[in-house]
């Protein structure tokens, strides 16, 4: 009887390829197995699915250990060399087994299926013919620049790394879509087929961006990956990917490791989002796989943004990347909001409102348009406080304070979930009065609607949008114009186009002026030019009015509020350039954390001493292992280690044979690597 050893990758920590015998006629499927093949095989007591890498005649493990594969995914067809590659060397980037970078990633469905419903839902995905006929909507003449952009995309050879550089409303998206559109046009007049991913931070934020796309391509099959969708639809959706049926795909960071036989264009949208980074597990980053995948298959990549990191804006100053820049609002009349300062020294705000911006709110009120507060911290207050004895609402579990939740009336620990009813009184004196302390969009709300009592005022939080669908309707009450004063966290920031908002309020920006986290500065600039880019983008003969940023700070002279106020990206990137450099800090130099955690901080310090120690090095180095700033989170104790090296080979080396050792010693600690941290 035939047989064959098929090597085989599994999700688990193990770091290594198994083997199982496969034998014709054993299993249901007699066809010879193929490399990129799914297959479920039996590990320890279960039965689970794994990816096929290799086929030999021979096997080093001993015949009464070697057990026998159930069963080949045959109806599938294989996971491409190109796939597997992509998936090979984020292993390696990121250090950990090839399994389980390939496997987490494929939908659930595929893994679990039995044979016969995995039949089913090829039959029914071979019924889905492509969806949305009907005739397609006008496309607006390209600007200059953008027809520029659009040719510089379309007629690319090879590998092409641009970066799309322009403020918010400047026309970026539009700018994808006929990018897109041409792409799959040329490739169709050669009778090719061209697929075409386009990564967004959060898809549930950029509803608009669905819906057009749907709207400009019908006929053309469309589909989205993200974690919100349900097992049955994600896995078609990943399938019509798989078998090239699907010609363009939007996703979040997930789909940069779905398998795109002819892919041919990558666009990433707001490319310096922090969603791009996924933060457990595989801590991947999405936006650096998608340059490396079009590297790999000599395609362009369009990284899209008004706020570059600066990652990104160092590549294209050292030329390694190219600029296009996109200098006005694509909209006629449509100008850049103006932003004031407002110095909360000298205006003194009143429930957290200075009296600028409450006159400001009231004369958008008085003239029918909508107002934006952003404050970026949900809850009524994030402490309470018992003024009698000095206690304060901290987590019993973790090192952070318990958020006041005023409408769901209960202390909320947003770290560990952790829920309690709000005291009556002070847990250690009895006092009756406690007090919140500090401001929350709840509490915002609030005062908004004491102070204007006939305002439609409504909150847009994660609080406020937990249920499936609530954010979706609330954002739909801002577009129909049912609502006259939106407060909202980082959520309200993102992607929406809210054409009768005229002002956006900051309440309280600056406590990332002073963060230990370097790259605070860095993200509190791109978050103010998002927000202020929701003000302003009516043309103004279309009815719109000249739209206003007001920013409420302590310290209104401070270089970052000069630069928003200037829209100065440039100048702002090129000065925290210079910072890090100097202070040799990402990109100019390159690192490693290594996490440990345990049920006491000297364990988890214990094990990194040792971790600093264990290996001979040249040209890394390594710091002293240190608590993390929120050293407790639900009764585990965190320490991190950082290491860092001035060349991208030689730490890559390093941490190879570091982790070679690491996996050696014997420790009570639970640690992880994370290559190209972003939190630190
Ligand atoms: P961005 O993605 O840079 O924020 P969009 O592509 O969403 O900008 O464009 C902002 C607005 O301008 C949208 O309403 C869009 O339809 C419109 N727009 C874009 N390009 C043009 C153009 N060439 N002519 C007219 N309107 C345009
Ligand atoms: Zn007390
Ligand atoms: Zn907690």
């Amino acid at each position: 009887m035939e047989q064959r050893i098929l090597q085989i990758a599994l999700d688990t920590p193990l770091d290594r390829i198994f083997d199982y015998r496969w034998r014709a006629g054993a299993v249901a499927d007699e066809a010879e197995p193929q490399v990129g093949q799914l297959a479920i095989v039996p590990f320890g007591r279960r039965e689970v699915a794994g990816m096929i890498v290799g086929l030999a005649d021979q096997t080093d493990v001993p015949l009464d250990k070697l057990k026998d594969v159930i069963a080949v995914r045959s109806q599938l067809s294989p996971l491409s060399a190109q796939w597997r590659a992509l998936c090979s060397f984020a292993a390696d980037y990121y250090q950990r087994p090839l399994g389980e970078v390939a496997l987490p990633g494929l939908p659930k469905n595929l893994r679990t299926l039995t044979t016969t419903a995995l039949d089913r839902a090829l039959k029914k995905l071979g019924k889905l013919t492509a969806n949305h006929d009907g005739s397609p909507v006008n496309t607006p003449q390209l600007k200059p620049e953008q027809q520029e952009a659009v040719d510089a995309i379309a007629t690319a050879q090879g590998f092409a790394p641009l970066l799309l550089y322009g403020v918010t409303g400047s026309g970026k998206t539009e700018v994808y879509l006929q990018a897109a559109a041409r792409i799959l046009a040329q490739s169709e007049a050669v009778g090719e087929v061209a697929q075409i991913l386009v990564l967004v931070p959060e898809i549930n934020l950029t509803p608009q961006l669905e819906s057009n796309i749907r709207a400009r391509f019908p006929g053309v099959h469309v589909v989205t990956l993200h974690s919100g969708l349900a097992e049955g639809e994600r896995t078609l959706n990943w399938l019509a990917a798989h078998q090239g049926q699907a010609r363009i795909v939007l996703g979040t960071r997930l789909a940069i490791l779905s398998s795109l036989p002819h892919l041919k264009l990558i666009v990433i949208d707001e490319e310096h989002d922090p969603s791009y980074k996924q933060q457990e597990g595989l801590r991947y980053s999405a936006r650096d796989l998608a340059v490396w995948r079009a590297h790999q298959l000599g395609i362009p990549v369009v990284l899209g943004s008004a706020t570059p990191s600066l990652e990104t804006w160092q590549h294209t100053q050292a030329g390694r990347y190219r600029k296009l820049q996109l200098r006005e609002r694509a909209v006629r009349d449509a100008v850049l909001p103006t932003v004031k300062m407002i110095d909360m020294e000298r205006d003194r705000p009143n429930d957290g409102l200075t009296s600028t911006l409450v006159a400001a709110l009231k004369l958008r009120l008085e003239r029918g348009e909508q107002s934006l507060l952003f404050l970026n911290r949900r809850g009524y207050a994030p402490v309470l406080n018992c003024d009698a004895c000095g206690w304060i609402s901290n987590c019993m579990r973790c090192t952070s304070f318990m958020v006041l939740h005023k409408p769901e009336r209960r202390l909320r620990c947003h770290h560990c979930s952790l829920e309690l009813y709000i005291p009556k009184a002070c847990p250690t004196c009895g006092n009756v009065d406690l007090q919140p302390l500090g401001r929350g969009t709840q509490r915002v709300e609030e005062g908004l609607q004491a102070m204007f009592p006939e305002a439609r005022v409504l909150r847009i939080d994660a609080d406020s949008t937990r249920l499936k669908g609530a954010a979706q309707n609330a954002f739909d009450s801002v577009h129909r114009g049912d609502v006259d004063i939106l407060i909202g966290t980082q959520m309200v920031a993102k992607g929406h186009d809210f054409k009768r908002l005229t002002l956006v309020g900051v309440m309280n920006p600056d406590t990332a002026l002073f963060s230990h986290d370097y790259r605070a500065s860095e993200r509190l600039f791109a978050q103010l030019m998002q927000v202020a880019g929701r003000a302003g983008r009516a043309g103004q003969k279309e009815g719109g009015s000249p739209s206003e940023v007001l920013i409420q700070s302590r310290y209104p002279h401070h270089p970052l509020y000069g630069a928003v106020a200037a829209h100065d990206y440039d100048g702002f990137a090129t000065q925290l350039l210079e910072e890090r450099q100097q202070a040799a800090l990402p990109p100019f130099i390159y690192q490693a954390l290594l996490r440990a955690e345990a049920a006491e901080i000297d364990i988890a310090l214990a094990f990194l001493k040792d971790a600093a120690t264990c290996l001979e090095h040249t040209g890394i180095t390594i710091n002293d292992p240190i608590p993390m700033t929120m050293t407790r989170v639900a009764n585990v104790e965190r320490a991190q280690l950082l290491i860092e090296c001035a060349s991208r080979p030689a730490l890559q080396a390093f941490l190879r044979d570091w982790l070679d050792v690491l996996r050696q010693m014997k420790t009570r600690a639970k640690w992880s690597l994370e290559v190209d941290p972003v939190d630190i």
